[in-house]
Protein backbone atom coordinates (compact mmCIF):
# COMPACT_ATOMS: atom_id res chain seq x y z
CA UNK A 1 0.00 0.00 0.00
CA UNK A 2 1.21 3.23 -1.21
CA UNK A 3 -0.58 4.97 1.35
CA UNK A 4 -2.68 5.30 4.38
CA UNK A 5 -4.39 8.98 4.24
CA UNK A 6 -4.21 11.97 1.22
CA UNK A 7 -2.04 15.22 1.81
CA UNK A 8 -4.94 17.08 2.46
CA UNK A 9 -6.60 14.62 5.60
CA UNK A 10 -4.63 14.62 8.71
CA UNK A 11 -6.06 16.46 11.53
CA UNK A 12 -5.12 17.14 14.73
CA UNK A 13 -7.20 14.43 16.03
CA UNK A 14 -4.48 12.04 14.10
CA UNK A 15 -2.00 13.26 16.63
CA UNK A 16 -0.31 9.59 17.95
CA UNK A 17 -1.05 7.56 14.83
CA UNK A 18 1.63 6.01 12.42
CA UNK A 19 0.81 7.00 8.64
CA UNK A 20 1.78 6.49 5.57
CA UNK A 21 1.91 9.27 2.55
CA UNK A 22 2.95 9.87 -0.56
CA UNK A 23 3.57 13.07 -2.94
CA UNK A 24 6.01 15.79 -4.77
CA UNK A 25 8.54 17.64 -2.67
CA UNK A 26 6.81 20.89 -2.83
CA UNK A 27 9.44 22.60 -1.21
CA UNK A 28 12.24 21.78 1.64
CA UNK A 29 13.56 24.05 4.64
CA UNK A 30 16.98 22.63 5.54
CA UNK A 31 18.11 23.92 8.69
CA UNK A 32 21.22 20.87 9.03
CA UNK A 33 19.79 19.29 12.32
CA UNK A 34 16.31 19.34 11.25
CA UNK A 35 14.36 19.43 7.85
CA UNK A 36 11.11 20.23 6.90
CA UNK A 37 9.51 19.21 3.62
CA UNK A 38 6.05 20.23 1.97
CA UNK A 39 4.68 16.55 0.93
CA UNK A 40 1.79 17.86 -1.69
CA UNK A 41 -0.66 16.24 -3.74
CA UNK A 42 -3.87 17.05 -5.61
CA UNK A 43 -5.71 16.68 -2.17
CA UNK A 44 -3.54 19.56 -0.30
CA UNK A 45 -0.25 19.55 1.16
CA UNK A 46 1.00 18.09 4.85
CA UNK A 47 4.33 19.04 6.66
CA UNK A 48 7.06 16.13 6.86
CA UNK A 49 9.44 16.70 9.34
CA UNK A 50 13.26 15.20 9.79
CA UNK A 51 14.47 15.58 12.90
CA UNK A 52 18.44 14.63 14.44
CA UNK A 53 17.66 13.29 17.10
CA UNK A 54 14.67 11.44 16.47
CA UNK A 55 15.12 10.38 12.38
CA UNK A 56 17.33 7.60 11.90
CA UNK A 57 20.72 8.85 10.11
CA UNK A 58 20.17 6.81 7.00
CA UNK A 59 16.57 8.40 6.38
CA UNK A 60 18.23 12.13 7.36
CA UNK A 61 20.89 11.47 4.97
CA UNK A 62 18.76 10.68 2.33
CA UNK A 63 16.57 13.12 3.29
CA UNK A 64 18.87 15.88 2.55
CA UNK A 65 18.95 14.55 -1.20
CA UNK A 66 15.62 15.75 -2.09
CA UNK A 67 14.74 17.92 -4.70
CA UNK A 68 12.00 19.68 -5.82
CA UNK A 69 9.52 17.50 -7.27
CA UNK A 70 10.91 14.20 -6.11
CA UNK A 71 8.03 11.77 -5.25
CA UNK A 72 8.40 10.11 -2.33
CA UNK A 73 6.79 7.84 0.00
CA UNK A 74 6.95 8.39 4.05
CA UNK A 75 5.92 6.89 7.06
CA UNK A 76 6.15 7.95 10.26
CA UNK A 77 4.25 9.74 13.92
CA UNK A 78 1.64 12.47 13.12
CA UNK A 79 2.67 15.05 16.07
CA UNK A 80 1.49 18.64 17.14
CA UNK A 81 2.98 21.49 14.92
CA UNK A 82 4.99 23.49 16.67
CA UNK A 83 4.47 26.43 15.00
CA UNK A 84 0.64 26.27 13.28
CA UNK A 85 -0.32 27.14 10.18
CA UNK A 86 -3.55 28.66 9.96
CA UNK A 87 -4.26 28.68 6.06
CA UNK A 88 -3.97 24.53 5.44
CA UNK A 89 -6.11 22.23 6.61
CA UNK A 90 -3.38 20.39 7.99
CA UNK A 91 -1.71 23.10 9.53
CA UNK A 92 -2.12 21.49 13.05
CA UNK A 93 0.08 18.96 12.32
CA UNK A 94 3.09 17.70 11.24
CA UNK A 95 4.75 13.95 10.69
CA UNK A 96 8.06 13.28 12.18
CA UNK A 97 9.41 10.43 9.10
CA UNK A 98 10.91 7.27 10.49
CA UNK A 99 10.35 6.47 6.77
CA UNK A 100 11.55 7.11 3.59
CA UNK A 101 11.52 5.80 0.00
CA UNK A 102 12.15 7.70 -2.91
CA UNK A 103 9.55 6.60 -5.31
CA UNK A 104 11.14 8.61 -8.58
CA UNK A 105 13.68 11.18 -9.01
CA UNK A 106 12.91 14.95 -10.63
CA UNK A 107 14.41 16.81 -12.70
CA UNK A 108 14.50 20.55 -11.35
CA UNK A 109 11.38 21.94 -12.74
CA UNK A 110 11.27 24.46 -15.59
CA UNK A 111 9.16 26.70 -13.29
CA UNK A 112 8.14 26.92 -10.07
CA UNK A 113 5.01 24.77 -8.87
CA UNK A 114 3.59 27.29 -6.83
CA UNK A 115 0.43 29.62 -7.42
CA UNK A 116 2.53 32.55 -8.29
CA UNK A 117 4.78 31.29 -11.11
CA UNK A 118 7.68 32.37 -12.51
CA UNK A 119 6.89 30.13 -15.91
CA UNK A 120 5.72 31.90 -19.04
CA UNK A 121 2.46 31.19 -20.96
CA UNK A 122 4.75 29.11 -23.16
CA UNK A 123 6.87 27.58 -20.85
CA UNK A 124 3.74 26.20 -19.19
CA UNK A 125 2.13 25.26 -22.16
CA UNK A 126 4.96 23.00 -23.04
CA UNK A 127 5.21 21.60 -19.31
CA UNK A 128 1.59 21.51 -19.16
CA UNK A 129 1.55 18.27 -16.65
CA UNK A 130 3.78 20.05 -15.05
CA UNK A 131 1.61 23.40 -14.40
CA UNK A 132 -1.44 21.00 -13.67
CA UNK A 133 -0.06 20.18 -10.63
CA UNK A 134 -0.79 23.84 -9.84
CA UNK A 135 -3.51 24.99 -7.58
CA UNK A 136 -4.75 27.23 -10.29
CA UNK A 137 -4.78 24.75 -13.54
CA UNK A 138 -5.79 22.02 -10.63
CA UNK A 139 -8.46 23.56 -9.36
CA UNK A 140 -9.95 24.78 -12.65
CA UNK A 141 -10.25 21.29 -13.73
CA UNK A 142 -11.79 19.96 -10.66
CA UNK A 143 -14.40 22.91 -11.44
CA UNK A 144 -15.19 21.77 -14.90
CA UNK A 145 -15.30 18.33 -13.88
CA UNK A 146 -18.37 19.57 -11.10
CA UNK A 147 -19.98 21.50 -14.06
CA UNK A 148 -20.15 18.65 -16.08
CA UNK A 149 -21.38 16.50 -13.28
CA UNK A 150 -24.10 18.35 -12.20
CA UNK A 151 -25.10 18.71 -16.46
CA UNK A 152 -24.92 15.05 -16.41
CA UNK A 153 -26.90 14.37 -13.97
CA UNK A 154 -29.79 16.81 -14.46
CA UNK A 155 -30.25 15.81 -17.79
CA UNK A 156 -30.51 12.46 -16.64
CA UNK A 157 -33.24 12.99 -14.42
CA UNK A 158 -35.16 14.84 -16.62
CA UNK A 159 -35.09 12.08 -19.27
CA UNK A 160 -32.62 12.99 -21.62
CA UNK A 161 -30.22 9.70 -22.85
CA UNK A 162 -26.69 10.44 -23.65
CA UNK A 163 -25.99 8.77 -26.92
CA UNK A 164 -22.52 9.04 -28.62
CA UNK A 165 -22.20 10.03 -32.02
CA UNK A 166 -19.12 9.29 -34.65
CA UNK A 167 -16.27 11.23 -34.91
CA UNK A 168 -15.55 9.89 -38.65
CA UNK A 169 -18.07 11.74 -40.63
CA UNK A 170 -18.27 13.18 -44.07
CA UNK A 171 -17.47 16.57 -45.32
CA UNK A 172 -20.09 19.26 -46.00
CA UNK A 173 -19.05 22.63 -47.44
CA UNK A 174 -21.43 24.69 -45.30
CA UNK A 175 -20.42 26.23 -42.17
CA UNK A 176 -16.96 26.06 -41.20
CA UNK A 177 -13.79 24.49 -42.36
CA UNK A 178 -13.71 20.57 -41.66
CA UNK A 179 -10.93 18.91 -40.49
CA UNK A 180 -10.60 15.74 -42.60
CA UNK A 181 -8.82 12.30 -42.10
CA UNK A 182 -8.10 10.26 -44.98
CA UNK A 183 -9.15 6.32 -44.96
CA UNK A 184 -6.51 4.08 -45.97
CA UNK A 185 -9.07 1.06 -46.87
CA UNK A 186 -10.85 3.52 -49.37
CA UNK A 187 -8.40 4.87 -51.31
CA UNK A 188 -8.57 7.97 -52.33
CA UNK A 189 -11.29 9.01 -49.85
CA UNK A 190 -11.86 11.17 -46.25
CA UNK A 191 -13.48 11.34 -43.51
CA UNK A 192 -14.44 14.63 -41.81
CA UNK A 193 -14.37 15.62 -38.09
CA UNK A 194 -17.25 16.69 -36.67
CA UNK A 195 -18.63 20.21 -36.33
CA UNK A 196 -21.24 19.10 -34.08
CA UNK A 197 -23.39 16.20 -34.36
CA UNK A 198 -26.17 18.08 -35.78
CA UNK A 199 -27.32 15.38 -38.52
CA UNK A 200 -27.15 12.61 -36.20
CA UNK A 201 -29.07 14.59 -33.06
CA UNK A 202 -31.95 14.65 -35.50
CA UNK A 203 -31.30 11.50 -36.96
CA UNK A 204 -31.94 10.45 -33.13
CA UNK A 205 -35.45 11.99 -32.82
CA UNK A 206 -36.35 10.11 -36.06
CA UNK A 207 -35.18 6.97 -34.43
CA UNK A 208 -37.73 8.06 -31.56
CA UNK A 209 -34.79 8.56 -28.86
CA UNK A 210 -37.09 11.68 -27.58
CA UNK A 211 -34.26 13.41 -25.41
CA UNK A 212 -30.94 13.09 -25.94
CA UNK A 213 -27.99 14.75 -24.60
CA UNK A 214 -23.92 14.34 -25.09
CA UNK A 215 -21.02 16.09 -23.96
CA UNK A 216 -19.01 15.81 -26.93
CA UNK A 217 -16.36 17.38 -28.96
CA UNK A 218 -16.20 18.80 -31.63
CA UNK A 219 -14.00 20.31 -34.55
CA UNK A 220 -13.51 23.30 -36.66
CA UNK A 221 -11.08 24.26 -38.76
CA UNK A 222 -11.71 27.95 -38.42
CA UNK A 223 -9.46 31.03 -38.71
CA UNK A 224 -7.93 30.90 -35.12
CA UNK A 225 -9.29 33.65 -32.80
CA UNK A 226 -8.04 34.51 -29.24
CA UNK A 227 -9.49 32.06 -26.80
CA UNK A 228 -11.14 29.94 -29.65
CA UNK A 229 -9.96 25.96 -29.70
CA UNK A 230 -9.92 23.93 -33.04
CA UNK A 231 -11.23 21.00 -30.75
CA UNK A 232 -13.86 22.23 -28.27
CA UNK A 233 -16.79 20.71 -26.51
CA UNK A 234 -20.10 20.92 -26.53
CA UNK A 235 -23.35 19.54 -24.21
CA UNK A 236 -25.33 18.54 -27.11
CA UNK A 237 -28.93 18.32 -26.68
CA UNK A 238 -32.10 17.53 -28.92
CA UNK A 239 -36.00 17.11 -27.82
CA UNK A 240 -38.56 15.79 -30.33
CA UNK A 241 -42.38 17.10 -30.06
CA UNK A 242 -41.30 20.06 -28.90
CA UNK A 243 -42.03 23.87 -29.81
CA UNK A 244 -39.47 26.73 -29.02
CA UNK A 245 -40.81 27.60 -25.88
CA UNK A 246 -40.19 24.00 -24.69
CA UNK A 247 -36.69 24.03 -25.79
CA UNK A 248 -36.06 27.52 -23.58
CA UNK A 249 -37.77 26.09 -20.82
CA UNK A 250 -35.42 22.84 -20.40
CA UNK A 251 -32.31 24.87 -20.97
CA UNK A 252 -33.62 27.56 -18.56
CA UNK A 253 -34.20 24.91 -16.10
CA UNK A 254 -30.43 23.45 -16.86
CA UNK A 255 -28.73 26.89 -16.56
CA UNK A 256 -30.88 28.11 -13.70
CA UNK A 257 -29.78 24.51 -11.61
CA UNK A 258 -26.09 24.99 -12.55
CA UNK A 259 -26.05 28.72 -11.18
CA UNK A 260 -27.78 27.78 -8.48
CA UNK A 261 -25.11 24.63 -7.76
CA UNK A 262 -22.51 25.89 -8.98
CA UNK A 263 -22.44 29.62 -7.73
CA UNK A 264 -25.07 29.48 -5.44
CA UNK A 265 -26.66 31.96 -7.62
CA UNK A 266 -30.98 32.21 -7.49
CA UNK A 267 -32.19 33.75 -11.03
CA UNK A 268 -36.46 33.72 -10.98
CA UNK A 269 -36.51 33.94 -14.66
CA UNK A 270 -34.37 34.48 -17.71
CA UNK A 271 -35.38 37.55 -19.88
CA UNK A 272 -35.69 37.53 -23.33
CA UNK A 273 -34.90 39.79 -25.78
CA UNK A 274 -35.72 39.64 -30.15
CA UNK A 275 -32.68 39.73 -32.05
CA UNK A 276 -33.53 43.00 -33.15
CA UNK A 277 -33.92 44.73 -29.77
CA UNK A 278 -30.48 43.53 -29.41
CA UNK A 279 -28.92 44.84 -32.13
CA UNK A 280 -31.02 47.96 -31.47
CA UNK A 281 -30.46 48.34 -27.69
CA UNK A 282 -27.04 47.21 -27.60
CA UNK A 283 -25.49 46.49 -30.97
CA UNK A 284 -24.78 42.65 -29.83
CA UNK A 285 -26.16 39.89 -30.58
CA UNK A 286 -24.93 39.13 -27.54
CA UNK A 287 -25.26 41.62 -24.87
CA UNK A 288 -23.96 41.80 -21.66
CA UNK A 289 -27.04 43.43 -19.63
CA UNK A 290 -24.90 43.60 -16.29
CA UNK A 291 -24.87 47.35 -16.53
CA UNK A 292 -26.88 50.04 -18.96
CA UNK A 293 -25.38 51.80 -21.23
CA UNK A 294 -28.37 51.25 -23.75
CA UNK A 295 -28.14 53.07 -27.25
CA UNK A 296 -29.95 56.18 -27.65
CA UNK A 297 -30.57 56.30 -31.71
CA UNK A 298 -29.84 60.18 -32.19
CA UNK A 299 -31.17 60.29 -35.83
CA UNK A 300 -33.86 62.59 -35.14
CA UNK A 301 -32.45 65.04 -33.06
CA UNK A 302 -28.95 65.44 -34.81
CA UNK A 303 -30.13 65.60 -38.20
CA UNK A 304 -31.50 68.88 -38.46
CA UNK A 305 -28.17 71.00 -38.69
CA UNK A 306 -25.43 72.09 -40.92
CA UNK A 307 -23.43 68.53 -39.55
CA UNK A 308 -22.50 67.06 -42.71
CA UNK A 309 -21.13 64.06 -40.90
CA UNK A 310 -24.52 63.28 -39.39
CA UNK A 311 -26.39 64.65 -42.20
CA UNK A 312 -25.12 61.63 -44.26
CA UNK A 313 -25.29 58.91 -41.76
CA UNK A 314 -27.76 56.39 -41.66
CA UNK A 315 -27.72 56.06 -38.11
CA UNK A 316 -26.32 58.32 -35.66
CA UNK A 317 -26.05 56.74 -32.32
CA UNK A 318 -24.38 57.30 -29.12
CA UNK A 319 -24.06 56.05 -25.39
CA UNK A 320 -23.77 57.97 -21.86
CA UNK A 321 -20.50 56.96 -20.54
CA UNK A 322 -20.89 56.81 -16.34
CA UNK A 323 -18.97 60.01 -14.94
CA UNK A 324 -17.35 60.32 -18.10
CA UNK A 325 -17.61 64.64 -18.23
CA UNK A 326 -14.95 64.65 -15.96
CA UNK A 327 -12.15 63.29 -18.27
CA UNK A 328 -9.69 65.03 -19.69
CA UNK A 329 -9.05 66.47 -22.98
CA UNK A 330 -6.15 63.75 -23.57
CA UNK A 331 -8.25 61.16 -22.00
CA UNK A 332 -11.23 61.70 -24.36
CA UNK A 333 -8.43 61.90 -27.45
CA UNK A 334 -7.43 58.36 -26.23
CA UNK A 335 -10.89 57.68 -26.56
CA UNK A 336 -11.61 58.75 -29.71
CA UNK A 337 -7.74 57.18 -31.25
CA UNK A 338 -9.24 53.43 -29.10
CA UNK A 339 -12.77 53.97 -31.97
CA UNK A 340 -10.33 54.36 -34.83
CA UNK A 341 -8.26 51.43 -34.24
CA UNK A 342 -8.47 49.43 -37.16
CA UNK A 343 -10.17 46.30 -34.47
CA UNK A 344 -12.88 48.77 -34.00
CA UNK A 345 -13.12 50.51 -37.43
CA UNK A 346 -15.01 54.28 -36.67
CA UNK A 347 -13.92 57.03 -38.63
CA UNK A 348 -14.28 59.65 -35.59
CA UNK A 349 -16.46 59.99 -32.16
CA UNK A 350 -18.30 62.80 -31.42
CA UNK A 351 -18.69 63.56 -27.66
CA UNK A 352 -20.56 65.69 -25.18
CA UNK A 353 -19.81 66.73 -21.56
CA UNK A 354 -22.85 66.41 -19.30
CA UNK A 355 -21.85 68.33 -17.10
CA UNK A 356 -22.52 68.19 -13.41
CA UNK A 357 -24.20 71.49 -13.78
CA UNK A 358 -26.30 70.45 -15.99
CA UNK A 359 -24.64 72.27 -18.96
CA UNK A 360 -23.39 70.57 -21.91
CA UNK A 361 -20.06 70.85 -23.70
CA UNK A 362 -19.32 69.17 -26.86
CA UNK A 363 -16.98 68.49 -29.81
CA UNK A 364 -19.94 69.79 -32.58
CA UNK A 365 -20.94 73.05 -30.55
CA UNK A 366 -20.46 74.78 -33.67
CA UNK A 367 -23.16 73.07 -34.83
CA UNK A 368 -25.84 72.28 -31.58
CA UNK A 369 -27.44 74.19 -28.82
CA UNK A 370 -27.65 73.24 -25.49
CA UNK A 371 -31.41 72.63 -26.55
CA UNK A 372 -30.62 69.46 -29.06
CA UNK A 373 -27.98 68.32 -26.67
CA UNK A 374 -29.93 68.10 -23.83
CA UNK A 375 -32.35 65.98 -26.14
CA UNK A 376 -29.06 63.81 -26.75
CA UNK A 377 -29.29 63.15 -23.74
CA UNK A 378 -32.64 62.37 -23.08
CA UNK A 379 -32.62 59.70 -25.85
CA UNK A 380 -28.74 57.99 -23.89
CA UNK A 381 -30.44 58.78 -20.77
CA UNK A 382 -27.42 60.31 -19.71
CA UNK A 383 -27.49 61.55 -16.29
CA UNK A 384 -25.29 65.36 -15.67
CA UNK A 385 -21.77 64.27 -15.01
CA UNK A 386 -21.91 61.39 -17.91
CA UNK A 387 -20.12 61.73 -21.21
CA UNK A 388 -22.04 60.76 -23.96
CA UNK A 389 -20.17 59.43 -27.24
CA UNK A 390 -21.93 58.94 -30.82
CA UNK A 391 -21.23 57.56 -33.56
CA UNK A 392 -22.30 57.35 -37.22
CA UNK A 393 -22.52 55.31 -40.46
CA UNK A 394 -23.60 52.95 -42.02
CA UNK A 395 -25.63 51.11 -39.11
CA UNK A 396 -24.05 47.54 -40.09
CA UNK A 397 -20.57 48.89 -39.09
CA UNK A 398 -22.12 51.68 -36.48
CA UNK A 399 -23.48 49.06 -33.84
CA UNK A 400 -20.85 46.77 -33.36
CA UNK A 401 -18.03 49.96 -33.18
CA UNK A 402 -20.38 51.59 -30.44
CA UNK A 403 -21.23 47.92 -29.08
CA UNK A 404 -17.48 47.63 -28.85
CA UNK A 405 -16.66 50.86 -26.91
CA UNK A 406 -19.86 50.12 -24.79
CA UNK A 407 -18.01 46.87 -23.57
CA UNK A 408 -14.66 48.37 -23.58
CA UNK A 409 -15.96 51.20 -20.94
CA UNK A 410 -17.58 48.98 -19.28
CA UNK A 411 -15.00 47.17 -18.83
CA UNK A 412 -12.87 50.24 -17.66
CA UNK A 413 -15.53 50.85 -15.60
CA UNK A 414 -15.16 47.86 -13.69
CA UNK A 415 -19.06 47.05 -14.38
CA UNK A 416 -18.43 43.68 -15.75
CA UNK A 417 -18.48 41.78 -12.41
CA UNK A 418 -17.40 38.33 -12.58
CA UNK A 419 -19.79 37.44 -9.40
CA UNK A 420 -22.37 38.83 -11.07
CA UNK A 421 -24.91 36.67 -13.44
CA UNK A 422 -26.96 37.82 -16.47
CA UNK A 423 -28.49 35.51 -18.21
CA UNK A 424 -30.61 36.20 -21.45
CA UNK A 425 -32.72 34.97 -24.27
CA UNK A 426 -31.82 36.33 -27.62
CA UNK A 427 -34.59 35.21 -29.82
CA UNK A 428 -35.78 35.09 -33.13
CA UNK A 429 -32.79 35.03 -35.09
CA UNK A 430 -32.58 36.27 -38.87
CA UNK A 431 -33.06 32.55 -40.80
CA UNK A 432 -30.40 33.99 -43.55
CA UNK A 433 -27.14 36.70 -43.26
CA UNK A 434 -25.75 38.39 -45.99
CA UNK A 435 -22.06 36.97 -46.79
CA UNK A 436 -19.82 39.47 -48.11
CA UNK A 437 -17.44 37.50 -49.82
CA UNK A 438 -19.84 34.91 -51.81
CA UNK A 439 -22.06 37.59 -52.87
CA UNK A 440 -25.02 35.09 -51.21
CA UNK A 441 -27.79 34.64 -48.22
CA UNK A 442 -25.94 32.15 -45.66
CA UNK A 443 -28.06 30.20 -43.11
CA UNK A 444 -27.28 32.16 -40.11
CA UNK A 445 -27.59 29.28 -37.60
CA UNK A 446 -26.99 26.05 -39.77
CA UNK A 447 -29.67 24.82 -43.18
CA UNK A 448 -31.69 22.62 -40.80
CA UNK A 449 -33.24 25.95 -39.00
CA UNK A 450 -36.75 26.27 -39.54
CA UNK A 451 -38.41 29.81 -40.30
CA UNK A 452 -40.83 31.04 -38.29
CA UNK A 453 -44.36 30.06 -39.67
CA UNK A 454 -46.16 31.34 -42.27
CA UNK A 455 -42.13 32.93 -43.61
CA UNK A 456 -41.15 30.43 -45.62
CA UNK A 457 -42.90 32.70 -48.50
CA UNK A 458 -41.40 35.41 -47.78
CA UNK A 459 -37.39 33.95 -48.89
CA UNK A 460 -38.67 35.25 -52.31
CA UNK A 461 -39.22 38.71 -51.34
CA UNK A 462 -37.68 39.54 -48.96
CA UNK A 463 -34.91 37.12 -47.75
CA UNK A 464 -33.19 39.07 -45.50
CA UNK A 465 -36.58 39.60 -43.24
CA UNK A 466 -37.26 36.42 -42.52
CA UNK A 467 -36.93 35.20 -39.03
CA UNK A 468 -35.96 31.62 -37.65
CA UNK A 469 -36.97 29.54 -34.72
CA UNK A 470 -33.65 29.74 -33.31
CA UNK A 471 -32.46 31.70 -30.10
CA UNK A 472 -29.33 31.83 -28.14
CA UNK A 473 -28.47 32.16 -24.79
CA UNK A 474 -26.56 34.80 -23.51
CA UNK A 475 -24.51 34.82 -20.32
CA UNK A 476 -22.50 38.04 -19.11
CA UNK A 477 -22.15 39.19 -23.30
CA UNK A 478 -21.15 35.57 -24.26
CA UNK A 479 -22.90 33.20 -26.05
CA UNK A 480 -22.93 30.30 -23.98
CA UNK A 481 -25.67 28.22 -25.87
CA UNK A 482 -27.66 28.27 -29.42
CA UNK A 483 -29.98 26.19 -31.33
CA UNK A 484 -33.08 26.05 -33.29
CA UNK A 485 -36.42 24.33 -34.19
CA UNK A 486 -35.49 21.95 -37.09
CA UNK A 487 -37.30 21.50 -40.41
CA UNK A 488 -38.70 17.97 -40.41
CA UNK A 489 -40.23 17.69 -43.67
CA UNK A 490 -38.66 16.88 -46.54
CA UNK A 491 -39.86 19.67 -48.91
CA UNK A 492 -39.24 22.19 -46.71
CA UNK A 493 -36.14 20.75 -46.16
CA UNK A 494 -35.24 20.77 -50.33
CA UNK A 495 -36.78 24.06 -50.29
CA UNK A 496 -34.16 25.42 -47.85
CA UNK A 497 -31.06 23.72 -49.66
CA UNK A 498 -32.26 24.87 -52.97
CA UNK A 499 -32.76 28.33 -51.58
CA UNK A 500 -29.09 28.35 -50.38
CA UNK A 501 -27.80 27.45 -53.98
CA UNK A 502 -27.52 23.69 -53.11
CA UNK A 503 -28.28 21.77 -56.80
CA UNK A 504 -30.54 18.99 -56.12
CA UNK A 505 -27.86 16.83 -56.59
CA UNK A 506 -25.69 18.30 -54.15
CA UNK A 507 -28.06 18.53 -51.68
CA UNK A 508 -28.72 14.89 -52.40
CA UNK A 509 -25.01 13.62 -52.05
CA UNK A 510 -24.78 15.13 -49.10
CA UNK A 511 -27.65 15.67 -47.01
CA UNK A 512 -29.47 12.95 -48.68
CA UNK A 513 -29.50 10.04 -46.00
CA UNK A 514 -31.21 13.25 -43.89
CA UNK A 515 -33.65 14.16 -46.20
CA UNK A 516 -34.79 10.29 -46.41
CA UNK A 517 -35.05 10.16 -42.68
CA UNK A 518 -37.64 12.79 -42.92
CA UNK A 519 -39.79 10.83 -45.42
CA UNK A 520 -39.97 7.68 -42.66
CA UNK A 521 -41.57 9.48 -39.96
CA UNK A 522 -39.61 12.44 -38.84
CA UNK A 523 -40.96 14.10 -35.68
CA UNK A 524 -41.26 17.76 -35.12
CA UNK A 525 -38.20 18.57 -33.16
CA UNK A 526 -35.63 20.91 -32.31
CA UNK A 527 -32.68 21.10 -29.65
CA UNK A 528 -29.60 23.05 -28.27
CA UNK A 529 -25.97 22.90 -27.93
CA UNK A 530 -24.15 24.99 -25.14
CA UNK A 531 -20.16 25.39 -25.31
CA UNK A 532 -19.09 23.77 -22.44
CA UNK A 533 -15.46 25.00 -22.08
CA UNK A 534 -16.91 28.84 -21.99
CA UNK A 535 -19.98 27.88 -19.76
CA UNK A 536 -17.37 26.24 -17.54
CA UNK A 537 -14.89 29.22 -17.49
CA UNK A 538 -18.35 31.90 -17.35
CA UNK A 539 -19.46 29.89 -14.19
CA UNK A 540 -15.89 30.06 -12.86
CA UNK A 541 -15.81 34.01 -13.13
CA UNK A 542 -13.08 33.82 -16.03
CA UNK A 543 -13.36 34.79 -19.51
CA UNK A 544 -10.67 32.78 -20.71
CA UNK A 545 -11.29 28.84 -21.64
CA UNK A 546 -7.56 27.78 -21.77
CA UNK A 547 -7.15 26.78 -18.06
CA UNK A 548 -9.89 25.31 -17.94
CA UNK A 549 -9.08 22.69 -20.91
CA UNK A 550 -6.57 20.24 -19.91
CA UNK A 551 -4.41 20.06 -22.86
CA UNK A 552 -5.27 23.27 -24.59
CA UNK A 553 -4.00 24.15 -28.07
CA UNK A 554 -2.30 27.78 -28.39
CA UNK A 555 -3.49 30.89 -30.58
CA UNK A 556 -1.93 29.49 -33.71
CA UNK A 557 -3.70 25.76 -33.14
CA UNK A 558 -0.85 24.01 -31.81
CA UNK A 559 -0.04 21.59 -29.09
CA UNK A 560 3.26 22.32 -28.09
CA UNK A 561 3.57 19.92 -25.81
CA UNK A 562 3.23 17.08 -28.19
CA UNK A 563 4.16 19.06 -30.67
CA UNK A 564 1.32 18.66 -33.25
CA UNK A 565 0.35 18.93 -35.70
CA UNK A 566 3.49 17.32 -37.33
CA UNK A 567 4.38 15.71 -40.67
CA UNK A 568 4.03 12.37 -41.00
CA UNK A 569 6.58 9.56 -42.49
CA UNK A 570 6.38 8.44 -46.23
CA UNK A 571 5.36 5.13 -45.29
CA UNK A 572 2.35 6.29 -43.72
CA UNK A 573 1.92 8.85 -45.83
CA UNK A 574 2.05 5.90 -49.10
CA UNK A 575 -0.54 3.73 -47.19
CA UNK A 576 -2.88 6.50 -47.40
CA UNK A 577 -2.01 7.06 -51.36
CA UNK A 578 -1.56 10.83 -50.45
CA UNK A 579 1.35 12.83 -51.64
CA UNK A 580 2.61 16.15 -49.87
CA UNK A 581 3.85 19.39 -52.44
CA UNK A 582 5.03 21.46 -49.51
N1 LIG B 1 -25.42 22.23 -33.79
C1 LIG B 1 -25.63 23.60 -33.45
C2 LIG B 1 -24.30 24.28 -33.20
O1 LIG B 1 -23.29 23.63 -33.06
C3 LIG B 1 -26.49 23.79 -32.24
C4 LIG B 1 -27.90 23.39 -32.45
O2 LIG B 1 -28.57 23.88 -33.38
O3 LIG B 1 -28.40 22.58 -31.64
O4 LIG B 1 -24.24 25.50 -33.12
Amino acid sequence: MYRTHDNGALRANNIGETVTLAGWVQKSRDKGFMIWIDLRDRYGITQLIFDEERTPDEVMKLAKTLGREFVIQVTGKIIERESKNANIPTGDVEILVEELKVLNAAKVPPFTIEDKTDGGEDLRMKYRYLDIRRNAVKEKLIFRHKVTIAVRNYLSEKGFIEVETPYLIKSTPEGARDFVVPSRMNEGQFYALPQSPQTFKQLLMVGGMDKYFQIVKCFRDEDLRADRQPEFTQIDCEMAFVEQEDILNAFEGLTKHLLKEINGVEIEQFPRMTYDDAMRKYGNDKPDIRFGMEFGELNDVAQHKDFKIFNDAELVVGIAVPGGASYSRKEIDALVDWVKRPQVGALGMVYVKYNADGSYKSSVDKFYDQEDLAQWAEKTEAKPGDLICVLSGDSRKTRPQLSALRMEMATRLELRKADEFAPLWVTDFPLLEWDEDTNRYHAMHHPFTSPKPGQMELLKTDPGAVKANAYDLVLNGNEIGGGSIRIHDRETQAKMFDYLGFTEEEAKAQFGFLMDAFTYGAPPHGGIAFGLDRLVAILGGQETIRDFIAFPKNNAGRDVMIDAPAKIDDAQLKELNLKVTV
